[in-house]
């Protein structure tokens, strides 16, 4: 009666994160002693999220079924989930200390995954530490629905965004969340690189068979960065078949990218859509209040106490990475260290201007279109023409590959940007320049110059 009083709680917002509290919460137990009552859940994770968020509305549920308003209960973990080893040390903890056998004990967070299985996930990066903006906050409520829901809410997951905006992040969380909720789970995440540089181990060694066997066993695949996948055929296909396996035996595959599927180029039309089954989300630039949060965050983290103001110039400056704005803020934070001195905006903006002489999207496409323009002796108009003369067609060539490099423009944009024209147009330019650069130097000393000085002048 208390959960079902609870849910009416539910048409707020928060409903969502809620309906899978709910199905956490179906195997609790109440309890009620002498020295009041507890409620037994089945892991020290779902704990500590009742704790942390659910505690008082459960506590508002509760006490209006009781009707009695001076109730409370303690959340605690079902003894026969405590892990063998943790109970010993309890028990063993001295005459005083020691609970008696079947007890519940408080267990902190994360404590009780299968030590056998190698999820290699970064155990830095929560759901706790992760801040919700608008940026983001499709993407973190999807990927809180999947690690509650494993295989049942959305799958695959496909999440996209520029570089350093928290993919890594986001993913990790899931498969963490999901540890500790689930800890049977096999979890296993891996990049693209070394999913890659394993395959080629195994084809070396004449190990296939034990290469697919070990994927084929995994409970949630997180593959990271899968734009690495383009120009990797033998790769796309050992994952093809590593898809297929899983997503038919209904297990969740998360992936993550710098951009859209139909925007990884050469990458198999089959993967495409494949990779578009189930959800795909992406994260956006943050917006100046985000970035001072995800700063806040870091800064009680890594103990570093910038002033106010200097954070909010940090989160002024720097438009687009969040791992940049946090290692500005780390080196701040040293630097401030080694000199006994105060950080002031000064010091910030010094400090800055040797770090980063440019930040990428400060070089406009028309900045970029001019200056090839210009040094080929032509129209930036010319080039987004549809003429055809040699000079254009390499000056165009060399545009869409400086974009690419130098702006965080996708394939599909630099195509638009370049008079219309469609973005596997703009993919067969840029791999045009990227082969010839090895072994044609005037080409590589025309990108060299007019990168530096696109560089040098912002
Ligand atoms: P990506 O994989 O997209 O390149 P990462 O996940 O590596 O980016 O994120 C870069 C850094 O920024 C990491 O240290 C990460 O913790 C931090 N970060 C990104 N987004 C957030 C966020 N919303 N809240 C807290 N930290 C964030
Ligand atoms: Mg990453």
């Amino acid at each position: 009666r208390v959960l079902e009083r609870f849910c009416e709680f539910g048409s707020e917002p928060g409903a969502l994160e809620r309906d899978g509290i709910l199905d956490l919460l179906k195997g609790a137990v109440l309890e009620g002693g002498k020295d009041g009552y507890s409620v037994l859940v089945g892991s020290s994770f779902i704990q500590r999220l009742v704790q942390n968020r659910y505690y008082k509305d459960l506590l508002t549920a509760f006490r209006e079924v009781t009707q009695n308003p001076e109730i409370s209960f303690d959340v605690l973990v079902q003894p026969e989930n405590v892990p063998r080893k943790k109970r010993k040390v309890v028990r063993n903890s001295g005459p005083e200390g020691g609970l008696s056998p079947g007890k519940p004990v408080p267990l902190p967070l994360g404590e009780d995954r299968s030590p056998s299985w190698n999820s290699n996930l970064n155990p830095r990066y929560f759901f706790e530490n992760y801040v919700v903006g608008v940026c983001n906050q499709f993407a973190h409520a999807a990927a809180f629905a999947i690690a509650n829901n494993p295989s049942k809410a959305y799958n695959p997951f496909y999440l996209f965004g520029s570089v350093g905006l928290g993919k890594t992040h986001l993913v990790s969380a899931i498969g963490n969340c999901m540890i500790a909720l689930y800890p049977s789970l096999k979890v296993l995440y891996i990049t693209t690189e070394s999913f890659l540089n394993e395959m080629v181990s195994a084809i070396k060694f004449n190990k296939m068979n034990e290469f697919r066997e070990r994927y084929r066993k995994i409970d949630v695949l997180i593959m990271d960065d899968v734009q690495f996948l383009s120009g990797k055929e033998r790769t796309q296909e050992e994952l093809f078949y590593t898809f297929n396996a899983l997503y038919e035996n209904g297990k969740q595959i998360i992936l993550s990218s710098d951009c859209m599927p139909n925007d990884i180029p050469t990458l198999e039309g089959r993967l495409k859509s494949r990779f578009g089954w189930g959800l795909i989300a992406d994260i956006q630039i943050p917006d100046f209040e985000t970035k001072v949060e995800i700063l806040k965050g870091k800064m009680a983290q890594e103990k570093v106490d910038l002033p106010m103001d200097v954070v909010y110039f940090l989160a002024n400056s720097i438009k687009s990475n969040i791992r940049e704005l946090e290692g500005a803020m780390i080196r701040l934070g040293a630097y401030g260290n080694l000199m006994g001195k105060p950080i002031t905006i000064e010091v910030a903006r010094n400090l800055l201007s040797d770090l980063m002489p440019l930040s990428r999207e400060s070089i406009s496409v028309d900045r970029i279109l001019q200056e090839v323009a210009d040094y080929f002796k032509v129209l930036p108009k010319e080039i987004r023409s549809k003429k055809r003369h040699k000079t254009l067609v390499t000056a165009r060539h060399v545009a869409v590959y400086l974009i690419r490099e130098l702006t965080q423009k996708s394939y599909p944009e630099i195509g638009r940007e370049l008079g219309g024209r469609d973005h596997s147009t703009a993919i067969y330019s840029f791999k045009m320049v990227e082969e010839k650069l090895e072994s044609d130097p005037a080409l590589t000393s025309d990108i060299v110059y007019l990168k530096k000085k696109l560089e040098q002048q912002g």
